[in-house]
């Protein structure tokens, strides 16, 4: 049995807001509850897959995850680790939590419906994930990049269908083309998938041998990608009809690129700005100055610094952060002052800063008022 929507089996709309989906799921559970469903013995499974799908759409990320990829979103092992190397299906536990949405819009729904049922002719190839890293230069300036993805296509001396010769296959004897079989268990009819043909409804007599019968064949293919200016950690890009082939014949599945951008050794990176700590002198601080800074792009800023700057002081240079990557302009560059300490001093600059220091406490009076409140501080604990 194929399984139901989750929206459905809540009895709410797709768009459904979470307290619709709340309500729409305590209504279930009064209702489903095996204490009032004594007599009713379906009532049990309904109200399991009521939890089910509560688990599921209560939660924002999973229900983004289903909205997206429908059941397939959580099941198949990919389990974790998420290699470089791309065929593992989706579903297991986080990935859902590495997606940006940002390509909703862009893309809109896909898979509706091809999860679930029997009796296909031919199923569609499985999805494809390729993780692509890359710098943060690239990810400002957008990027053309080949990628080598091992993938099963379409057998080309079979044209696909698996049959040796391009023959036609006939029709499965098992099922009669259903591509599922029904057996009497007790009071019930248990249908399965039929055993001969795998469910695919059809057999072939005198399999290709290029391909086994499979009509698909493993091969290395490489893809041309455009990786859009803007992208962060978590963008996803599809490329439809590029994942692996379909078993004869079969619709293919789609290729999704996930990106992970690499830290910066100077840049942090929030949404489109940008973020770098700036070591200055302690006395361009004192003085004021322009100083340069390194920018994404690869080029200089140059920031002005006002007299008496303190550590941790921030400046922002405008339209020097990450562009957004739906247009709507670029980010900005802030720059957070370090003022640091010298060292190392030779002695003239020693004799300079005594004498830089004896002027100092002759000329800041607040700086001797505060040294005496010091010191009737002491005095008071002690007296
Ligand atoms: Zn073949
Ligand atoms: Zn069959």
């Amino acid at each position: 049995m194929s399984k139901r929507d989750f929206y459905d089996v809540l009895g709410v709309s797709k768009g459904a807001s979470s307290d619709e989906i709340k309500k729409g799921y305590r209504k279930k559970a009064k209702e489903l509850h095996p204490d009032r469903n004594s007599d009713n013995p379906e009532a049990e499974s309904q109200f399991k897959e009521a939890n089910e799908a509560y688990e599921i759409l209560k939660d924002a990320e999973k229900k983004a995850a289903y909205d997206r990829f429908g059941h397939a979103a959580f099941e198949g092992g990919m389990g974790g680790g998420g290699g470089q190397r791309p065929g593992q299906g989706f579903g297991g536990g986080d990935f859902s939590s590495a997606f940006s949405d940002v390509f909703d819009d862009l893309f809109g729904d896909f898979m509706g419906g091809q999860r679930g049922g029997g009796g296909r002719r031919a199923a569609r190839g499985a999805d494809l994930r390729y993780n692509l890293r890359i710098t943060m230069e690239d990810a400002y300036s957008g990027l053309q990049k080949t990628i080598n993805v091992p993938t099963a296509v379409a057998c080309s001396a079979c044209e696909g269908n698996g049959a040796e010769g391009g023959a036609e296959p006939s029709t499965c004897p098992t099922c009669s083309g259903m591509g599922k079989v029904r057996a009497q268990q007790g009071f019930f009819t248990v249908e399965r998938t039929c055993p001969t043909c795998s469910g695919l409804g059809q057999i072939i007599k005198n399999p290709c041998k290029s391909c086994g019968g499979q009509g698909r064949v493993e091969k290395d293919r490489a893809l041309n990608v455009n990786i859009p200016a803007g992208v962060e950690t978590g963008t996803r890009i599809r490329l439809a009809g590029e994942g692996e082939a379909g078993m004869r014949g079969g619709p293919p599945g789609d290729l999704y690129i996930f990106v992970e951008v690499q830290a910066h050794e100077l840049f942090e990176r929030d949404g489109t700005n940008l973020y770098c700590r700036v070591p200055v002198s302690m006395s361009k601080a004192a003085l004021g100055g322009a100083i340069e800074v390194p920018t994404i792009d690869g080029g200089r800023g140059r920031v002005q610094i006002p007299a008496g700057s303190q550590s941790g002081r921030q400046m922002r240079l405008r339209s020097k952060g990450m562009p957004a990557l739906r247009g709507g302009g670029t980010g900005d560059m802030f720059i957070e002052l370090a003022v640091e300490t010298p060292v190392n001093l030779t002695s003239r600059q020693k004799e300079l800063l005594r004498e830089f220091e004896d002027l100092s406490e002759d000329n800041n009076p607040e700086s001797k008022s505060f040294f005496s409140s010091v010191k009737s501080f002491w005095d008071g604990m002690k007296g």
